[in-house]
């Protein structure tokens, strides 16, 4: 008889402080922790995904811990670092490579092009193609600079995503073998992200829907690795004036946290929550609020 448990996570890049967007990710992914089990609540984990060491600013780790507690969102144990996590990567890496899953590939983006152009697609499509898997066959004497994963015998992915609906997609089509480790020697996020997922038991992942494309990556992984899948939720994106989606690369303003009721209020307005109308209401009132109505607006699988 097996207890249905939640553990949940949030799971920011150090690249920048908290913005408007990924607060959203944040308090959505809290708030379906806490309203788990009518209320009675589930674990709630941060993680940082400090791997990309090129893009992570320093101290922007610290600040975004900061930035959460000011906001009442609290880890319940200390957050797991990818940038510790090496060990575990290297052996799931080595467990595909052992099942004929993962190999080595010498390709550069250049020799990519070549292959895309020779099959007389233009440079615009090019940046769309799938990797033509050259290297699926062996190095042929050519030095391995990254690793990817072998989709060729993958089936179609489908999925139910909690806010979107049925998905699917055939990621040998629409992606094509995608890498596990980069030329640079550096984890990719696919495979640190379902490695730690699955160390960590995560039951539960809610985050921002402009990840929802790398879900089927990261569900063959699972597969491969007899990791158990995970429920998905997508929230909605927060948009810049100009229209397109609020990130720390395209410069979004950090979180003003001077008043962390305000910030929340317009985080939870993009999850359709009810407003806060009460002159005295706390932090933690508004929080109260929205456990509650968080059930009724997302159904909350076991
Ligand atoms: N670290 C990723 C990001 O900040 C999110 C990973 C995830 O939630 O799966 O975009």
């Amino acid at each position: 008889n097996i207890q249905p448990v939640y553990v949940g996570r949030f799971a920011p890049s150090p690249t920048g402080p908290l913005h408007a967007g990924s607060l959203v990710a944040a308090l959505a992914s809290w708030l379906d922790a806490r309203a788990w089990n009518q209320g009675r609540g589930g674990r709630w984990l941060v993680r940082i995904e400090d791997i990309d060491t090129p893009r992570c600013m320093p101290g922007a780790a610290d600040t975004i811990l900061h930035q959460l507690a000011t906001c009442g969102l609290q880890p319940d144990a200390p957050p797991l670092r990818q940038s510790s996590r090496s060990a575990a990567y290297q052996q799931a890496l080595d467990q595909l490579a052992a099942q004929g899953l993962a190999y080595p590939c010498a390709c550069s983006r250049k020799d990519i092009a070549e292959i895309h152009a020779a099959q007389g697609q233009s440079r615009e499509r090019h940046a769309l193609m799938p990797y033509p898997g050259t290297c699926r066959q062996g190095l042929h004497g050519r030095t391995a600079r990254a690793w990817r994963f072998n989709t060729q015998d993958a089936p179609t992915v489908t999925w139910n995503d909690r806010r979107l609906g049925p998905q699917q997609q055939n990621v040998a089509q629409s992606v094509g073998d995608f890498v596990l480790r980069r030329a640079d020697g550096l984890w990719a996020y696919q495979l640190a992200v379902v490695v730690d997922d699955g160390a960590q038991g995560i039951t539960h992942i809610v985050r921002g829907e402009d990840l929802a494309d790398n879900t089927p990556r990261q569900m063959l992984l699972q597969q491969a690795l007899g990791l158990p899948t995970p429920h998905y939720l997508h929230t909605p994106l927060v948009c810049a004036a100009n229209g397109e989606k609020l990130s720390k690369q395209h410069g979004a303003p950090a979180l003003d946290l001077r008043s962390p009721l305000q910030a929340l209020s317009a985080a939870a307005q993009v999850l359709q929550l009810p407003k806060v109308t009460s002159e005295q209401a706390t932090l933690s009132d508004a929080l109260a609020l929205w456990i509650r109505a968080w059930t009724h607006l997302y159904n909350q699988p076991l």
